[in-house]
């Protein structure tokens, strides 16, 4: 077996990752995709943690902008990335993988909340970890969740999966002439507003010296190429 660059990772997935080519909610075919990624990671000797957003079902942001009440809008949004990660646990399973929902807000019935050493304890025991509810406040992203989390596992790498193939200077989609960035520090995705991950989660990344990988969820194989040592996608640094 190749030996792992990096051995704990978390993988934030947009909720959007998980509508395939619909408009909303979840694909199952995708869901089962993206498992069958942390699959063969796992069986690598990795140990996986996951942050999945909301925004194929809910964003705050969004629904206070048709007059809702932010804080609501968000509880709403936070909720929302409890039934992804539902949905995820669900896929992981079907594959034989053991898997533990861990939320933010307290849902007793559906999942566990969130405690420091029991993540880890889970872990260390080879179940991948989905961390859900976000940070548990409005006014925040699953950007910021996915980073605290990393930090707070002492996770070896964060891996931004997106739908491009890492970081550019304008979005690729919409401006092909966009440079592509192979390596690039925090402060300059501060600086020219890159939109790698929100501010605040660009800063905890940053003051703790948190590694990011921001690379294509829909490149097969990828995120095993990544925790063996090649360089895929856009490596960002402090
Ligand atoms: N959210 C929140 N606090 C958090 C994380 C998320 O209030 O710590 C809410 C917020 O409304 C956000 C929604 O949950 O819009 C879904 O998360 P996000 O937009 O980050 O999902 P993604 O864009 O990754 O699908």
């Amino acid at each position: 077996m190749t030996a792992l660059v990096y051995r704990r990772i978390l993988l934030k997935l947009s909720g959007e990752a998980l509508m395939g080519e619909g408009a909303h909610g979840i694909d199952p075919d995708v869901l089962e995709r993206y498992a069958r990624e942390v699959q063969a990671l796992v069986a690598a000797g990795a140990q996986v943690a996951l942050v999945i957003g909301g925004g194929n079902i809910f964003r705050g942001a969004g629904l206070a902008a048709r007059g809702m009440d932010r804080v609501t809008g968000d509880h709403m949004g936070m909720l929302a990335t409890v039934m992804n990660a539902l949905a995820m646990r669900d896929a992981l399973e079907r594959l034989g993988l053991p898997a533990r929902v861990m939320s933010a807000l307290e849902v007793d019935q559906v999942c566990e909340g969130y405690a420091h050493r029991r993540a880890l304890k889970h872990l260390e025991c080879g179940r991948v970890v989905l961390f859900a509810g976000g940070t548990g406040n409005p006014f925040f992203t699953t950007d910021s969740a996915a980073s605290l989390r990393a930090v707070e596992i002492g996770a070896d790498l964060l891996v931004k999966a997106t739908k491009v193939d890492g970081v550019y200077s304008a979005d690729p989609v919409t401006e092909p002439s966009a440079a592509f960035y192979p390596r690039l520090s925090y402060d300059q995705a501060l600086r020219e507003d890159l939109r790698v991950m929100d501010a605040t989660a660009i800063v905890l990344c940053r003051d703790h010296a948190m590694p990011l990988r921001v690379m294509n969820i829909n490149e097969t194989g990828a995120l095993l190429r990544l925790i063996r040592g090649e360089d895929v996608g856009s490596l960002v640094v402090s």
